[in-house]
């Protein structure tokens, strides 16, 4: 299996931390980026003694500036991005008669526009590497739920992207879109209404392991030549 160079957003935790370990362990080079230091700081440890290479940056989505640092750092460090990985994101669950201006905001900021600008930047680089797109969106990239309208909304947007992208280069470059249930990550802390995030915790607590997210990843990116995972819908086991 050739080496790859892999970009991945959202590396400081959850999904994004444990693709960066599974990645890595495969053998493969990750550029993680995030705005926690201390966090990323922990995953190159973690990284550490793993027979592909971790480096990180640290930036935010929301800036351009950020993400274009951070692929042209990237490109001066392993030479060439064959995956991207826009995983950062995040989700506000409020009926939208609460919801703020500010959490709308910041959901089409991450979600919306950093992906965007993620792979807008990126582009260049993965046709000539002919390479892979790999996007994470949810089950709520098909349905929508009660008191999520938004981040529904920012999800339905990443999978429209990836037709989007399998429609114009799909010739060129691989595309998959990641649509997972609950996941035990950080991911439900954000939520600022305190009885919605109380009610919905266990069933994030329950949910899956990243881990089996993250290998759901590596095995996208791998598949290179055999076939090309376009929709991977991963949801808890609840026998
Ligand atoms: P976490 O909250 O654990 O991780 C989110 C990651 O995104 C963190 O590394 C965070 O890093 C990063 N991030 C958030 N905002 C920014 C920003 N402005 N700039 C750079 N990085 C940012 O959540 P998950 O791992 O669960 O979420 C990862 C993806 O998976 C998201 O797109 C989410 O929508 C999706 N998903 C999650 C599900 C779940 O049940 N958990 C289910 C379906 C999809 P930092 O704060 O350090 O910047």
């Amino acid at each position: 299996m050739k080496k790859l160079n892999v970009l991945i957003t959202g590396a400081s935790s959850g999904i994004g931390y444990s693709a960066a370990i599974a990645i890595c362990g495969a053998g493969h080079n990750v550029y993680g980026l995030a705005r926690r230091s201390d966090k990323l700081q922990k995953l190159s440890e973690e990284c550490d003694g793993l027979s592909g290479s971790f480096l990180s940056i640290v930036g935010d989505v929301k800036n351009d500036y950020d993400i274009e640092n951070a692929v042209k750092s990237m490109i001066d460090e392993f030479g060439s991005i064959d995956v991207v990985i826009p995983n950062a994101g995040l989700g506000h669950f409020n009926p939208l008669e609460k919801g703020t201006m500010e959490e709308w905001r910041s959901m089409i900021d991450v979600n919306i526009t950093g992906v965007l600008k993620t792979i807008h930047s990126c582009l260049p680089h993965l046709l000539n590497s002919s390479g892979h797109v790999v996007n994470i969106g949810s089950v709520a990239a098909r349905q929508v739920f009660q008191n999520s309208g938004v981040y529904c909304a920012t999800k339905h947007f990443v999978l429209a992207m990836s037709e989007s992208l399998r429609i114009e280069f799909g010739n060129k470059i691989a595309v998959t879109t990641i649509n997972p249930g609950a996941v035990n990550t950080e991911f439900i802390g954000h939520t600022a209404n305190e009885s919605l995030r109380e009610e919905y915790k266990p069933r994030f607590d329950s949910g899956m392991n990243p881990n089996f997210i993250a290998n759901a990843i590596l095995e996208a990116i791998e598949s290179g030549g055999k076939g090309i995972y376009s929709e991977i819908t991963i949801r808890p086991d609840i026998r």
